[in-house]
């Protein structure tokens, strides 16, 4: 990217992303919302068109692409849907810090492999008692010669349903605190490794989001995710990269909402005026056009940051909150426009309201996000 200009590969994936959105995304969206059903025929095409995963690095086979990119696409995916989006984000969550941390051996084994189908992947690492605050897990790993013995129970993880391996966190030694976290890939078809029922949420209603247990399940030690106590930096690591593809989603959202208010206040006439006339509803849409230019240039500094090798964990909290808090107020705008409507079902903003909600929940909620950056502009103080 230089400047504000998209490079001429960066306006292709976007051209790309754009029409996969419009033309695989949007006819289903609806059907999966309803169903709840796992949008399997979707991620074989945009596994195909090589929409997913497209962090994992050239020697790996993959495309090798930036936070940049992948957020173009996040956007994108997500003005399509973001229930089926994050679906395929939630692989690359997974995936990042396996690929920032794992040996050799493992990411060949199992990243490798992600290129050639769309295998899916889970990031377990919240539980019922631990969710912003990570510290308060209760998953032990603990050392029995050759392999560790993993007890636990992890909860809300998406793709848990669907996904061949997991990205897991525990604590190898509590008395360490964090430094006593340790990452572990774990097998879906291991003993003792057991998958819960499909949580019904608010929406994103097709993403697959389950609790897992795992009750003595033996795990080698070559599963170990880079090194012993260092399962915390590589789990929190992984936002950097995936927090602004989150923020960028939920941009997408946030502009399909709009793009819906401006059409029906365009149509919509009462007291004589289109409602796009009266300076209230205006507002409100000009309101939505200056928050989603904002969240957007948030996210491209956060990746940028991320793609020139410099800290970003400030900027992409700073994308993350502001893009979701932004998306769900639009949404709740965009519902409001469209007056008794916007609250019916047969109208497209009522989904955009539900499956909203989430961004400002998953990945840190909005309050942590606040926690880090203030904690990053006091740090030193
Ligand atoms: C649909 C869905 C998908 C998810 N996918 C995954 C996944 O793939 N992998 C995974 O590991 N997790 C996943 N999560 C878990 C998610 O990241 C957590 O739900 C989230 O981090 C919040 O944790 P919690 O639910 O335990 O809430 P809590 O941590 O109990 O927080 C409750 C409330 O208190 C606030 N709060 C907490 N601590 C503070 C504080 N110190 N200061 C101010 N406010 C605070 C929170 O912001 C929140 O509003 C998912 C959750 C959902 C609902």
């Amino acid at each position: 990217m230089i400047g504000f200009d998209l490079s001429e590969d960066q306006q292709q994936l976007q051209d790309l992303s754009h029409q996969f959105a419009e033309g695989e995304m949007r006819p289903v969206a609806e059907h999966h919302d309803q169903t709840m059903e796992f949008p399997w025929e979707v991620i074989r095409k945009a596994h195909e068109l090589g929409l997913m995963n497209t962090h994992i690095p050239e020697r790996l086979g993959g495309l090798g692409l930036g936070a940049i990119e992948g957020a173009i696409i996040s956007e994108e995916l997500a003005w399509g849907c973001t229930g089926i989006g994050t679906a395929i984000e939630a692989n690359g969550l997974a995936l990042q810090p396996v690929i920032e941390g794992a040996s050799d051996a493992l990411l060949q084994r199992y990243v490798a492999p992600m290129t050639e189908s769309p295998i899916m992947a889970a990031y377990a690492v919240t539980e019922p008692g631990a969710g912003s605050d990570v510290a308060a897990l209760r998953t032990t790993a603990e050392k029995r010669g050759d392999h560790y013995l993993l007890n636990g129970s992890k909860m809300w993880i998406t793709n848990a349903g669907v996904a061949d391996w997991y990205f897991v966190l525990a604590y190898t030694d509590q008395e360490a605190g964090y430094k006593g976290m340790t990452a572990f890939l774990v097998e879906k078809g291991w003993k003792g490794v057991e998958v819960g029922k499909k949580e019904i949420n608010l929406g994103q209603r097709c993403s697959d989001t389950r609790g897992l247990s795992f009750s003595d399940v033996e795990v080698p030690e070559e599963n170990v995710v880079g090194e012993v106590g260092r399962g915390w930096m590589l789990a929190m690591g992984a936002f950097d990269h995936t927090r602004p593809l989150v923020a960028s989603a939920a941009v997408g959202l946030a502009r399909a909402a709009m793009e819906h208010a401006i059409r029906y206040a365009s149509e919509r006439k009462t007291m004589g005026r289109l409602i796009a006339k009266h300076q209230a509803i205006a507002f409100k849409i000009a309101e939505m056009a200056r928050d989603i230019e904002a969240a957007r240039l948030l996210v491209r500094k956060a990746a940028w940051l991320k793609d020139s090798g410099q800290r970003n964990t400030m900027y992409a909290s700073m994308a993350k909150a502001f893009a979701a808090d932004s998306a769900h107020r639009i949404a709740s705008d965009a519902v409001q426009i469209f007056g008794g409507y916007g609250y019916n079902t047969e109208y497209p903003v009522e989904k955009l309201l539900r499956d909203s909600k989430i961004f400002q929940i998953y990945e840190g909620t909005s309050q942590i996000q606040r926690m880090i950056i203030a904690r990053e502009l006091f740090s030193g103080r």
